[in-house]
């Protein structure tokens, strides 16, 4: 049996820059590319199977026809979506539904809970991460006055930290990181804040300030995650969350170490180095699956990847 490698979609955004292309080496088609879609069967991003018998089906395709290969995990959508993302610029401020909402008010879309692993940030990095209203209606009051300053929760950042994001979490990446993001497999934001900016015919973006006031948790209480770390012959892996849609991991591999894939389905990507799974070569940028009954395997190189499952 063969991972299943998978073909990254990349996506303009307005807030994008190089460092997919600077960092990883991927074509992208322009200078303001913002995201790589790396592992995804999202209508507005489809990936599709690099290798083997399976070559050039898309990702849905096989969670629609061929279920075997995902354990026979229940489900209408493939669950997860990999990205990294390319923060050139302040994203807008922002909130996902829970599936619930999402079911409700976007027509069955997943909701949004994610996590992020921070690949690079530039010294004096900062993330919005949750807000400082205590009730659902300070929340309110807060939006509607645009105290942002007062509302808003700001945090440092450096390379190597983890966030956990549940759904009704306010949040925004700021200019200079490079994250991973791990998700439900959603694209429904609520945008609540702008900073006031305009495009170049001076509007501003859109904004959906009663969806986000349905859906912001108050008081923000997220504690924070607590990595685990273990060594094992050949590595490290280190235990960042296991929640109710995903977890997820960072293997450290130096050397040969040997694993069992005993997931319904698990979700690798590689952050660094060169090496192979079993007899295949992998290097930085790849993405792919390894499949229900792949069984046991070694990872053999330097490689540092983040690895997920439902
Ligand atoms: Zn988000």
């Amino acid at each position: 049996m063969e991972p299943l490698f998978l073909t990254p979609v990349f996506q303009e955004r307005i807030w994008g820059g190089t460092a997919l292309r600077d960092e990883f080496g991927y074509d992208i088609p322009n200078d303001k590319t913002g995201e790589c879609w790396a592992i995804s069967a999202h209508p507005n991003g489809m990936g599709y199977i690099k290798n083997g018998p399976f070559k050039g089906k898309s990702l849905k395709e096989l969670w629609d026809h061929n279920r075997e290969l995902f354990g026979n995990a229940e489900g209408k959508q493939f669950p997860l979506l990999t990205k990294i993302l390319d923060a050139n610029a302040d994203l807008s401020v922002q909130v996902h539904p829970d599936d619930a909402y999402a079911n409700l008010n976007e027509n069955g879309e997943l909701g949004k809970t994610e996590c992020w692993y921070i690949i690079d940030a530039k010294e004096g990095a900062e993330l919005i991460f949750g807000h400082n209203a205590k009730t659902a209606s300070d929340v309110r009051k807060m939006l509607e006055e645009g105290q942002w300053e007062a509302f808003l929760r700001r945090i440092k950042v450096k390379k190597g930290d983890f966030f956990f994001v549940p759904s009704g979490t306010v949040h925004a990446l700021c200019e200079g990181t490079l994250i991973l993001e791990t998700q439900q497999s959603s694209d429904t934001t609520y945008r609540l804040y702008d900073y006031d900016r305009v495009d170049d015919a001076g509007n501003p973006r859109e904004l959906h300030l009663e969806k986000s006031i349905d859906v912001i948790h108050a008081p923000h209480s997220n504690a924070g995650v607590k990595p685990s770390a273990k060594e094992i012959p050949g590595g490290v892996v280190t235990t960042y969350v296991a929640s109710e849609f995903f977890s997820v991991y960072k293997y450290d591999i130096d050397g040969v170490a040997a694993f069992s894939q005993d997931q319904p389905f698990l979700l690798m990507s590689v952050l660094s180095g060169t090496g192979k799974i079993n007899e295949v070569a992998i290097q930085k940028g790849d993405h792919f699956i390894l499949p229900a009954g792949f069984g046991d395997y070694t990872l053999t190189g330097k490689l540092e990847l983040m690895v997920s499952h439902i």
